[in-house]
């Protein structure tokens, strides 16, 4: 028998769609703002959007009634008929958000239209209307979403951590305020002000508001015009191009989009600029007519279908190259480059160079490394399998452990290969060590062992680096400000997101560029391990490896001859000195045989 679903079972459904996360409500609510036409929009969020979302406005507002029925399916002001659907200027059209946003919350809804003495009060939960009375409220309108999902545990369960979810809630807020750099609007977190954004002039200000002036001094301008499409934009020079470029966005006729497609579009045009793994930050805006393309297809809208896409991406692949091009920062403003032979890198300014060469100091304090010890290096000879999970084992080092046995000889000579390798004589022939690979080792089992024992790393000093972060980086540190400590970070907070670097973990390089990159790759550690990753052995390794491999990853300067005798006792101190903590061989031994099939 066919049964009509209560509304409140179809409104749970539908919520499904529309909110996802903390961040779907922050963005559907700033959205009503913007078509209601207000000046000023304050974001309050509290817990990651967990326990409290507060949007508030100076728009049109709503009378009695239209805040009552604003909580009904399909109740919108924005469309009446079919043909509207075509020329849809708004962000709403549905009529699905509020009714959607209170099947999975408990709303409050003050509003007053403009004009009208007095407003009026609303509160709604999953069941319906609570109450309505009037309120003394100022004009426009203020709703609060409270303890979203409370009613869907498995929803609740779900959300990622913390920083995760205010990630989203920053990027929705600046996806919005990036397309309407004319209304003022501010975001608060936890009762801090995480941007006040006023109304700026133009979308550089907003841009620069937003990312601060380190990232504006790195873009440049983008424009073409063709029947099909304008584009219009800033795009990030190619040496500040990121592993993690924080600020990437498409927006079509005033609408944030998502599109890997012509994502790829973007990054092909700096394929030969910018280390692999890179990717600049953009700021792309395209006006295409609304008849040749659909918004309608997803009920988050983040995805748009254009008529031609293969069209779009070849023009947005030109003009980002004719960009580059005219700013020196390219290889070529050959519009047709399908097919063509490799272009070289020039070596000119823009082009990404690796960061300088300086001197440091790559190795442990001498008197803090691990004396060799026959017990520990037995151990490490027992078990030459590394026992963290999930490597490609490379073969066997053979004979390493009798490496340990001799002891290598007190005063060997150690022959540095171009900066890459170390190549001792040993009592079976030849000991070639990777010198990366062996740092990488070292460094992981001193951040093991530190964090295991929750004791702070000794820290190299150094002169204090300030760096300006984009506020999401900014919050991510703050929260974890315990934390950076036992991971070897000195850092301080200043205003204005900015970070005083004091210290990094002992074995990192210290120039500005690579505390730059340190920073950047805690951000990403935290970010997708969490704060409580430290509580659990797994969490542990990733964190040790990454600091490792980060570490590791300093410029190849010579090593003085005690340096290189250090980093060899170094790694026969460590537990399994044979390989990377993921797998890869550290060392080789060439056996006098082996010698002597050569000659
Ligand atoms: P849609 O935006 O698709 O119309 P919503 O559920 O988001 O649907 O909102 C329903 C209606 O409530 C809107 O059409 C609008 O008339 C009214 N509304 C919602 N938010 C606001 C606001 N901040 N100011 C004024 N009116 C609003
Ligand atoms: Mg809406």
């Amino acid at each position: 028998m066919l049964k009509v679903l209560p509304s409140h079972i179809s409104n749970l459904i539908a919520a499904g769609e529309v909110v996802q996360r903390p961040s779907s409500v922050v963005k559907e609510l700033i959205e009503n703002s913007i078509d209601a036409g207000a000046e000023n929009i304050t974001v309050v969020i509290s817990d990651s959007g967990r326990t409290l979302i507060q949007v508030i406005d100076d728009g049109c507002g709503m009378s009695d009634d239209d805040a009552r029925l604003c909580f009904s399916r399909h109740a919108t002001s924005k469309i009446s008929k079919a043909e509207d659907l075509n020329s849809i200027l708004t962000y709403g059209f549905r009529g699905e958000a509020l009714p959607s946003i209170a099947a999975v919350a408990e709303v409050t809804l003050k509003t007053r239209k403009r004009g009208e003495e007095i407003g009026t009060e609303v509160v709604f939960s999953e069941s319906g209307m609570i109450s309505q009375e009037p309120s003394s409220c100022p004009e426009g309108t203020n709703i609060s979403v409270r303890n979203i999902f409370y009613n869907v545990p498995a929803r609740r369960k779900f959300l990622k951590s913390d920083a995760s979810e205010f990630r989203q809630i920053v990027s929705e807020f600046c996806r919005v305020a990036l397309c309407h750099y004319e209304v003022s609007m501010r975001l608060v977190h936890n009762k801090k002000d995480i941007y006040i954004l006023k109304g700026a002039r133009n979308v550089k200000q907003r841009i620069l508001e937003i990312s601060g002036k380190e990232l504006i001094k790195e873009l440049v301008d983008l424009k073409t015009d063709t029947s099909m499409v304008s584009i219009s934009g800033f795009i990030g020079k190619p040496e500040d191009a990121r592993k993690n470029a924080a600020h990437q966005y498409f927006f079509v006729n005033g609408r944030f989009f998502k599109s890997p497609y012509l994502h790829k579009a973007v990054q092909k045009a700096y394929e030969k600029l910018v280390p692999e793994g890179y990717s600049p930050s953009y700021f792309i805006f395209l006006e295409i007519n609304p008849e040749n393309i659909d918004i309608n297809i997803h009920p988050s809208k983040t995805e748009v279908k254009f008529e031609d896409e293969p069209m779009i991406f070849q023009i947005l692949n030109a003009s980002v190259r004719e960009s580059l091009g005219m700013n020196s920062l390219g290889p070529s403003i050959d519009f047709d480059m399908e097919g063509a032979p490799e272009i070289p890198v020039p070596h000119k300014q823009g082009v990404y160079t690796p960061p300088p060469k300086i001197d440091f100091d790559p190795l442990f304090n001498p008197f803090d490394s691990v004396p060799i010890s026959g017990a520990r290096a037995t151990k490490g000879a027992d078990k030459p399998d590394n026992t963290i999970p999930k490597y490609q084992a490379e073969p066997e080092v053979e004979g390493y452990g009798e490496v340990f046995e001799e002891k290598i000889a007190e005063s060997r000579n150690i022959l540095q290969v171009q900066g890459k390798y170390l190549l001792t004589t040993v009592k079976s022939g030849l000991l070639l060590i990777r010198i990366s690979r062996a740092r990488e080792r070292i460094l992981y089992e001193k951040y093991l062992r530190q964090l295991d024992d929750c004791t702070p790393l000794v820290q190299e000093s150094l002169f204090p680096t300030s760096l300006e972060l984009d506020p999401i980086s900014y919050s991510l540190l703050d929260e974890a400000s315990d934390l950076l400590p036992k991971m070897g970070f000195d850092v301080s907070f200043l205003q204005g997101n900015t970070i005083s670097v004091n210290g990094v973990p002992e074995g990192y390089p210290t120039d500005i560029p690579s505390v730059k990159n340190s920073i950047d790759e805690l951000v990403i550690l935290l970010s997708d391990h969490g704060r409580e990753a430290l509580n659990r052995a797994d969490g542990r390794h990733e964190i040790a490896l990454s600091l490792a491999k980060s570490g590791s990853k300093g410029p190849s300067a010579q090593l003085s001859h005690l340096e290189a005798q250090l980093l060899i006792d170094s790694l026969f101190g460590c537990m399994e000195p044979d390989r990377t903590p993921e797998g890869r061989v550290c060392m080789s031994i060439i056996t006098t045989e082996d010698l002597d099939k050569k000659l």
